[in-house]
């Protein structure tokens, strides 16, 4: 089975540790720039996008893992993850950097001036039954580049999307248990 890092800079870290270990995949925290290479593939998971953005420059991971995502590495961004991953990102803090490598517009706590967070079962493209999906300040996706697929929208936004071995999440699939999307993942490192 392929070895999946988990990012353990910052955010819920276990939770997405314990998704991978449940389905018989090999996961790993991931702090440092060695242990980056020597994953096949890398969850970013939730948490503050601008704190994790900050904390990979002091780790000194923001160039390796720039390197790694554009060299074809897969991975896997839920919520702050997802707007690490982005390209472009608005409503961001001045100077806000990111990994990027995703062909998307992210707009951070989109669903915010609405609701803070809420819960709802989505239908997702490639799964028979709709996922209970945990939104906490969530990101959405405003714009996505042609080579983006939308797996699955809220609100009339993308909050789910893939790029060749890139998968992108607004909400958390690491709480309730329900371990599809990480298998999606999963194969898609496989
Ligand atoms: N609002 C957070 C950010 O901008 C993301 C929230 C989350 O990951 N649950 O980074």
């Amino acid at each position: 089975p392929p070895t999946i890092g988990v990012l353990a800079l910052q955010g819920d870290v276990r939770e997405h540790v314990r998704a991978l270990t449940d389905l018989g995949a090999r996961a790993t925290t991931v702090r440092r720039p060695e242990e980056l290479a020597a994953v096949d593939g890398l969850v970013l998971p939730g948490g503050e996008s601008t704190t994790m953005a900050r904390l990979l420059r002091t780790f000194e991971l923001l160039e390796p893992l720039r390197a790694r995502v554009a060299g074809g590495m897969p991975a896997f961004g839920t919520c702050a993850g997802m707007i690490l991953l982005a390209d472009r990102v608005r409503d961001g803090v001045a100077g806000q950097e990111s990994v990027g490598g995703l062909d998307v517009t992210v707009r951070r706590n989109a669903f915010g001036r609405q609701v803070d967070s809420f819960e709802t079962d989505l239908d997702l493209a490639g799964l028979a039954d709709p996922v209970h999906a945990v939104f906490i300040r969530a990101p959405w996706v405003e714009e996505a580049g042609p080579g983006v697929e939308v797996l699955a929208v809220a609100a009339g936004h993308p909050v789910a999307v893939r790029q060749g071995a890139l998968l992108a999440t607004s909400f958390h699939p690491e709480v309730g248990g329900d371990g599809r999307v990480h298998r999606m993942f999963v194969e898609i490192a496989g």
